[in-house]
């Protein structure tokens, strides 16, 4: 069982103790499924997607063909528009920063016969995040359809939540 999946209380006691880090490296890879962690704090929100490279691109190794290529390429573009993939309310005032993207096949270095992951760091810089009810995910549903489910984990000044978002649904809450 996958640490998140237990009680909020537990996890609360988790997260004191361990570092944030060490939780990215228990999550799962489930074609069709991606993860999502979504922290909001006084000036910020911070959203590190994690997703098997099956669930965005198709396929998980280095590309074959000239359309494999332009996929990566596209996948490389599209990753790079925050604000296209996660949308949020104009009044918080928010402006993202330059993603940091981690993957193997994009850095040319994916091993055969072996499943991959992307790395997705995003961070947008907000006048006043705690405006923020919702961030709405149509944008990477709609940029990637081959994503079926989004595992959500919430980290707020007001508490933690966690959600399962299962296509069409595209909400994140913010509150409860
Ligand atoms: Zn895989």
């Amino acid at each position: 069982m996958r640490r998140w999946q237990l009680g909020p209380g537990w996890l609360g006691a988790v997260l004191l103790m361990a570092p944030l880090a060490g939780q990215a490296q228990q999550s799962a890879h489930v074609h069709g499924a991606v993860r999502l962690d979504v922290a909001v704090d006084a000036a910020s929100v911070s959203l590190q997607l994690e997703a098997p490279l099956d669930s965005l691109l198709g396929f998980e190794r280095a590309p074959r063909s000239d359309a494999e290529r332009r996929a990566v390429e596209a996948l490389r573009v599209q990753l790079a528009q925050a604000a296209a993939l996660f949308a949020v309310d104009a009044g918080a005032g928010c402006v993202a920063q330059a993603p940091v993207i981690k993957s193997a096949l994009l850095d040319g270095a994916a091993k055969a016969g072996e499943h991959a992951d992307l790395e997705a760091s995003y961070l947008l810089r907000c006048r006043q995040p705690g405006v923020l009810k919702v961030i709405d995910l149509n944008g990477l549903m709609t940029a990637f359809s081959r994503i079926q489910r989004v595992e959500v984990q919430v980290a707020t000044p007001g508490g933690q939540l966690k959600q399962t978002l299962k296509r069409p649904q595209a909400m994140v809450r913010l509150t409860r």
